[in-house]
């Protein structure tokens, strides 16, 4: 989950790391009363979407006075920036910028530990900065048993040759955001620009923070951070149902078991729908133990899709056994009813599969078409859809 930059600066001020004021606004009137409890000063008026570069696509703009907030407020509130449009924007306290520098922390999976990474040229665009001198952004490796402490933030900062007047106090900031990725179980903290003030504070003027999702059992206060407003409807659903189901935008739905399968589902419909032009519409996997009930939730939300003209269920037994899978799928179109109107292209194999079979047959359900293997099912899945 990416955190919107004002919820960043929120969880930067909670483990100390220096921010400036920040008030959140939704429109004009907000923005102006906004400023004007940010004491009647220069702020700066910041358009709130997840992407970077909003500085270049003017959703970054100086006001210095309430009244400029709330005309600059007015010209961002419902701007489009790279497909995000701006529901709200953030009143920050202006700095007095004399230098702009960069750090970030990230999970590096290939090597499996930690990156961080600095410049001493922040503000710019730092992929840009990346390709084009490499060796302006210092990057080092944080050994996850260990983190960032003060030696290893000693290094990042030599590394990347911050002067001595600003290097203790850069080497402080950098432990804070690295408690900052550790104890929120970040996968992301990045701060660009991080700046110098004229009066030589070192400050995060603009945070980027991704959460990791698989840790929300530990953080009961994540969930008030999540954008209930740019959910998915069906993925809502799917999650109030305890479903792991992720929408895509084709026209085969797909329920399988264990999330390996469900993959390569996923590629060989793409395969087979590629001469009709259609794809898979979702990922859902029901796991091991599928009962009826679960495949009933299943087959709910992928109906509830529109674009779904078919349903592809594949399904290879292991602990759970062919027969109670075809069961759950004759029951589930029993719970469904009327509300069961797409065509359902059943693959079964694996243990019990002979009974599995002999329970479809029996029930012989007009919508359900047996295939026996994966990619003829596939191909018969598209071809309904089509
Ligand atoms: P981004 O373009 O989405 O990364 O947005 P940023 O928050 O990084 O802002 C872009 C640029 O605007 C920064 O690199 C700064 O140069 C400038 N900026 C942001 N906040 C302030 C501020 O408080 N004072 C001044 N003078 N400039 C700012
Ligand atoms: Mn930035």
């Amino acid at each position: 989950m990416d955190l919107f930059e004002y919820q960043a600066r929120d969880v930067f001020e909670k483990h100390g790391v220096p921010v400036l004021g920040g008030i959140v606004a939704t429109t004009p009137a907000e923005a102006r009363a906004a400023a004007e409890q940010l004491g009647g000063g220069t702020v700066v008026v910041k358009a709130q979407v997840k992407t970077g570069g909003r500085g270049k696509a003017g959703g970054v703009k100086l006001a210095h006075s309430p009244e400029e907030a709330e005309a600059r407020a007015a010209e961002i509130l419902g701007m489009d920036i790279k497909g995000h449009t701006v529901h709200r924007v953030m009143i920050a306290e202006g700095a007095k910028i004399a230098e702009e520098f960069y750090f970030s922390v990230l999970l590096d999976r290939a090597e499996r530990r930690y990156l961080a990474m600095a410049s001493v040229e922040g503000g710019v665009e730092i992929e840009q900065l990346a390709i084009e001198r490499p060796e302006a952004l210092a990057r080092v490796a944080v050994d996850p048993m260990v983190g960032i402490d003060e030696a290893k933030a000693k290094e990042i900062v030599q590394a990347a040759g911050f002067a001595a007047d600003v290097a203790d106090a850069v080497v402080d900031v950098v432990q804070k955001l690295w408690t900052v990725y550790a104890n929120e179980d970040a996968t992301l903290v990045e701060v660009n620009p991080l700046v110098r003030t004229e009066d030589g504070a070192i400050i995060a003027l603009d945070g980027k923070v991704t959460i990791d999702e698989n840790a929300a059992f530990r953080h009961a206060e994540h969930a008030e951070l999540e954008d209930k407003d740019a959910a998915d409807p069906l993925e809502a659903k799917a999650k109030g149902l305890g479903l792991n189901y992720v929408k895509l935008d084709g026209e085969v739905g797909i329920i399988g078991n264990g999330a390996g399968l469900v993959m390569s589902t996923l590629d060989v419909v793409a395969y087979a729908g590629e001469q009709y032009g259609v794809g898979p519409a979702n990922f859902l996997d029901i796991g091991g133990g599928a009962n009826a009930e679960v495949m009933a939730n299943g087959l709910d939300v992928i109906l509830g899709d529109e674009q779904v003209k078919s349903v592809f269920v594949n399904v290879f037994g292991g602990i759970t056994a062919c027969d109670e899978v075809a069961s759950g799928i004759v029951q589930a179109l029993e719970i469904l009813g009327d509300s069961a109107t797409k065509p359902l292209v059943v693959r079964l194999d694996g243990n019990n599969v002979v009974e599995g079979r002999r329970i479809l047959d029996e029930a012989n359900h007009p919508l359900v078409t047996m295939v026996d293997t994966m990619d003829d099912a596939a191909a018969k899945a598209a071809e309904l859809a089509k």
